[in-house]
């Protein structure tokens, strides 16, 4: 089938989480031609439909772009009418984003994990699609970060999905989930939630593992793997790298200098707390671990995940 004319790319990022994707979302989506939307494998959650809040500060059914979305997409963005449809949604996607969906091969998928596999794709490329026609958009930016949902969105002919595979050293991130933040936006306080540490090197091995799986059966036009430390360490070669792979502008990336970029106020529906700000930010690696974890519990994360550490180049 030949791809739908407003149909956007789509530019997935896949991470385990603490790696970076919520500021790679919003620098990327703040590129000429591109759409950052934060984690849309997040917005089918039927019981946070009214609560939910977009990065720009108002709820998501409120908000001067969402909400024009919403309706061209369902005809209302009522929350009465919308429960129902999103309930059915997030139904399909729960019957087959988890990680052990990622076990079987996949022409081995159970008729039944097809038919939800098919439903979900198909309300994506629909959402999708409409962002496409609201915003003008050439390149959607999601940072849904499952390689579940990759795989899902890999079975559309009509998506033109492209990965960015983005890793992050696992001491950092293990680091990152016991730590504790807050932020208030509105008079609204998010606090980020906390992990131990083995919980945090389980996720952080699994999806690694899972989105290495993943990568083996794809082109390199529709893969490219990025280290958090790197995008950090040297933004502007990195971005300009990965705007050529998403067919994004490379003079049209929000950089002032080479580590510097101003974020305009963006329409991220979920992420990490960062996705609210806005202004001149510093692009630099945060290492706050190497300085602030304790020698035994770096020890046994390193024990922990040592095998795809070492692969990516950490030890
Ligand atoms: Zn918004």
């Amino acid at each position: 089938m030949a791809i739908c004319s407003t149909m956007p790319a789509v530019l997935l990022i896949v991470s385990a989480s603490r790696s970076g994707s919520t500021i790679l979302c919003n620098l990327l989506g703040q590129t000429t031609g591109a759409f950052g939307l934060g984690e849309l494998h997040n917005l089918w959650d039927a019981r946070a439909l009214d609560n939910r809040m977009c990065s720009c500060g108002e709820l998501v059914l409120n908000c001067p772009v969402w909400r024009p979305i919403l309706e061209a997409c369902y005809g209302s963005a009522e929350p009465s009418y919308l429960r129902p449809i999103f309930a059915e949604i997030q139904r399909h996607r729960d019957a087959c984003t988890r990680v052990r969906h990622m076990l079987p091969l996949l022409h081995h998928l159970s008729p039944a994990l097809r038919a939800h596999r098919r439903a979900y794709v198909s309300a994506l490329e629909s959402i999708y699609a409409t962002i496409g026609t609201v915003t003008g958009c050439s390149v959607v930016v999601d940072a849904s970060k499952l390689p579940a949902y990759a795989s899902v969105l890999l079975d559309s002919d009509r998506l033109d999905v492209r990965i960015i595979f983005l890793i992050r050293d696992a001491r950092a991130t293990a680091f990152s989930w016991r730590r504790r933040k807050s932020t208030t936006v509105r008079g609204r306080v998010f606090t980020t939630a906390q992990y131990g540490l083995t919980s945090s090197a389980k996720e952080w091995l699994v999806t690694n593992w899972a989105a290495g799986r993943l990568a083996r059966a794809l082109p390199p036009e529709r893969w490219l793997q990025i280290r958090y430390e790197d995008l950090m360490r040297r933004p502007d070669p990195i971005l300009r790298r990965i705007a050529q792979f998403a067919g994004l502008p490379e003079d049209g990336l929000p950089l002032v200098s080479p580590d510097q970029a101003y974020l305009t106020t963006a329409h991220l529906i979920a992420g990490n707390q960062n996705r609210f700000q806005t202004g001149l930010i510093s692009l630099r690696p945060d290492e706050e671990w190497r300085l602030a974890m304790r020698a035994m519990d770096r020890r046994w994360v390193t024990w922990l995940t040592w095998p795809l550490l070492r692969r990516y180049g950490y030890l």
